[in-house]
């Protein structure tokens, strides 16, 4: 049985230091924003460099605080796509705003910025582009956007941890980036946590006020804030974590490479890799596929698990009905809910079964001839 995704092999070979890091929290004694926190915010900083960090509890967290931090609220629009993660939209609406989808390019399955503008009325505030899959959004031309409405930008990167775009960290360029650490992401913590970054001060400034009940010091509350704060046991494993994290990343594009190398030549679409301006990392791989419903099943039968990411577009979740879209509103975002196919890949997948993977889905085409 080839799981979608393990930890096991992780952990076995890990779990000592790993058990450290957590050891050393109870030591401490301190267990909700303390000196593991900071010292991961230092060290993510670092890594993206970018000069501000606030850690909090979650991927959606971040992203509803950088709104929010940004002036985003009741009343404004936020314009996004809807094949992602449904927290993005969750987000969106924890501040109060209503989402407005734009259909995404085939190819790399991020925004389409030629109908950002269309999208944009007097209400319009922001703009989330998702970095989907771990491969950057068009930033050069969703921020050329923004600035001629001037919105705010706020990166999704909740599945991009450690992508470049144009030699930059996705998420460091535009008004903040948002990072989730929930356990499957290419940074995963042991449980919930997130992270707001931007090059403006006073942005992190806002998301550290509003994280912790909007005390801007204690007891004293100058925005109404809520509750979501980084713990130091999951920051302690995210410190532990970070500087594994490109090893990991390189790790996930060898597999991504063979799986591109033996998937040639069949009906399957294979996912865009790095160019001159982005650096992809891969979160996922998604393949666009004939029959998908079948080789879904016939992996299953042959012991691969794999996942769809995400068959139904937010737009058309019964939940978000009151948003009024009608089926064709997003052409390319429909139809590639029906073909797209996430294959296994992790870190401590080995070659020998991305190989098994691969000549089971030729087999598949190969019967169906
Ligand atoms: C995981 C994810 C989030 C939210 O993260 P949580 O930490 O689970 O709240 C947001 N957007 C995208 C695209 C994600 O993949």
């Amino acid at each position: 049985m080839i799981p979608f995704l393990s930890f096991t092999e992780r952990h076995r070979r890990y779990q000592q230091s790993m058990m450290e890091a957590v050891t050393r929290v109870f030591r401490s004694g301190w267990f909700i924003l303390g000196p593991e926190v900071e010292a991961f915010e230092k060290a993510f900083s670092r890594y993206l460099g970018v000069e501000n960090v606030a850690g909090v509890n979650s991927g959606t967290d971040a992203l509803c605080l950088a709104l929010r931090a940004l002036g985003v609220g009741p009343g404004d629009e936020v314009i996004t796509v809807a094949n992602t993660a449904t927290p993005t939209i969750s987000a969106i609406r924890m501040t109060g705003a209503m989402p407005v989808f734009v259909d995404v390019l085939r190819d790399s399955q991020t925004m389409n910025p030629a109908l950002v503008e269309t999208a944009v009325t007097q209400r319009t505030r922001a703009i989330v582009p998702v970095h989907l899959y771990g491969y950057p959004a068009d930033m050069k031309e969703i921020m050329s956007v923004a600035m001629k409405y001037k919105l705010s930008v706020v990166e999704d990167a909740c599945q991009a941890h450690g992508a470049t775009y144009d030699g930059r960290m996705v998420g460091t360029i535009g008004d903040a980036g948002c990072f989730s650490f929930y356990p499957t992401k290419n940074l995963g913590a042991a449980g919930d946590a997130g992270a707001v970054v931007s090059r403006n001060a006073q942005v992190i400034g806002d998301v550290k006020a509003l994280r912790n009940y909007g005390e801007v010091a204690k007891y004293i509350n100058h925005i109404e804030g809520v509750n979501s704060r980084m713990d130091e046991i999951q920051a302690a494993l995210l410190n532990w974590g970070l500087p594994y994290l490109e090893q990991w990343n390189n790790q996930r594009a060898k597999l991504a490479a063979l799986y591109r190398a033996s998937l040639k030549g069949l009906p399957v679409e294979i996912p865009l890799c790095s160019d001159n301006l982005r650096g992809r990392v891969w979160h996922l791989f998604v393949i666009k596929c004939a029959k998908r419903d079948d080789l879904k099943r016939y992996l299953r039968e042959r012991e691969v698990e794999t996942a769809i990411h995400y068959p139904i577009p937010i737009s058309h979740q019964v939940a978000y009905q009151f948003l009024g879209y009608q089926t064709s509103d997003l052409p390319v975002t429909e139809a590639l809910a029906q073909d797209i196919l996430s294959l296994p890949l992790y870190p401590e997948l080995s070659e020998k079964d991305v190989s098994f993977i691969s000549a089971t889905v030729r087999e598949f085409y190969g019967t169906q001839m």
